[in-house]
């Protein structure tokens, strides 16, 4: 099937353009009692920061834990919230953060104008009424979710992303100033999730002229940052930027591969971070990334980074079997990877043998 790309309707890009969001949302703001809802990661609380957001009285500004990933149960939770206040809807809903503060905005403006629970529409098109306005804000770069058509989430039974004709933000602001206070090694393994999802898109079936220009692009940038010698100059903050936004762009026309497929399983089970998760999955690969893997482990050597291990350890056979099950259903992905034979390639002992190392 052919993929309908929709991208990000509008792009706001440079340095300190954060400081144009006002006049942004002033055009949206038609009526007295127009109201923007702000989702801002907590890592700005107390922060100087949150003065620089040009809220009205009337805005709700709610600050997002980014510890876990976002789940179906809080975007319910937060949309449901706000409509008991019987203010209407929101004009826009906009996320300042990462990867997670994103994916929330995303799915949270859906959810104002499609009925039910949001675990009713993980998966493919399932999304049928477009949503409020969305406005992307990445404070942390890498995930690509700032321009993706998906969503993540993680709901009672699946992690699987909510995607569609609706699902991409309408106006996202690019400043790379937002992203200098990172702190490592969270930077590290956010902006390795680009680098993840290059060597996956462009590896595999599904591959495509514009996903690869797109992607070979992004990668090239990539390397310039993290196999230099200073990946914090503030050049490079802005390179990541624009890397993990042509990142992002590049899975549209291909898709990712083994490790977000195993990714997603382990995550499941012990919860931990998307970032982090990649990394750790991402070291065991060399039968399906050999040289990728290599410069990934010379990027980490550059930069001082040493993931975890033993991330598996303490689980049960049964937690194991878990994690296999889930990645298991993420037939796109493996069919992208080996083919349509992947079912006599991928066995449940390989994927055994590979998470038993992390
Ligand atoms: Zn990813």
């Amino acid at each position: 099937m052919f993929r309908n790309l929709k991208p990000v309707g509008r792009i706001l890009y440079g340095r300190n353009s954060f400081d144009q969001l006002g006049d942004i949302l002033g055009e949206l703001r038609i009526e007295q009692d127009s109201f923007v809802l702000f989702l801002v990661d907590k890592y700005f609380e107390g922060k100087d920061f949150l003065k620089r957001i040009p809220s009205h009285p009337q805005d709700i500004l709610k600050m997002i834990d980014t510890i876990d990933e976002p789940k179906t149960k809080t975007v319910d939770e937060i949309v449901a919230e706000i409509k008991g206040l019987n203010k209407g809807l929101p004009v826009s809903v906009v996320g300042i953060g990462g990867g997670t503060v994103m994916d929330y905005a995303k799915a949270i403006r859906l959810m104002f104008t499609n009925e039910g629970s949001s675990v009713q529409y993980q998966g493919l098109d399932f999304i049928k009424n477009k949503g409020v306005h969305c406005t992307v804000i990445p404070t942390i770069s890498g995930t690509g979710a700032e321009v993706s058509m998906t969503t993540v989430l993680t709901g009672p039974v699946k992690k699987l992303g909510i995607k569609g004709n609706f699902t991409a933000a309408d106006q996202l602001v690019l400043d790379p100033e937002l992203i200098t206070t990172v702190p490592e090694p969270i930077r590290f393994y956010t902006a390795m999730d680009c680098y993840i999802h290059n060597i996956e898109a462009l590896n595999g079936y599904r591959k495509s002229v514009m996903g690869d220009s797109l992607g070979t692009e992004s990668l090239r940038i990539f390397r310039d940052i993290y196999l230099g010698s200073d990946s914090r100059s503030p050049e490079n903050e802005e390179k990541l930027m624009i890397a993990s936004y042509l990142g992002g762009l590049s899975l549209t026309y291909s898709e990712v591969g083994a490790c977000h497929a195993i990714s997603y399983g382990l995550a499941t089970v012990t919860n931990i971070h998307h970032g982090v998760g990649n990394c750790v999955v991402f070291n065991q690969l060399e039968e399906f990334y050999p040289e990728a893997v290599k410069e990934f482990r010379e990027m980490m050597r550059i930069n001082n980074i040493d993931i975890p291990h033993g991330v598996t350890a303490g689980c049960t056979p049964d937690e194991i079997d878990q994690m296999i099950d889930v990645s298991l259903t993420l037939i796109f992905m493996w069919q992208h990877v080996c083919g349509p034979d992947w079912e006599k390639i991928i066995t449940r002992e390989k994927l055994r043998g590979l998470l038993m190392k992390m």
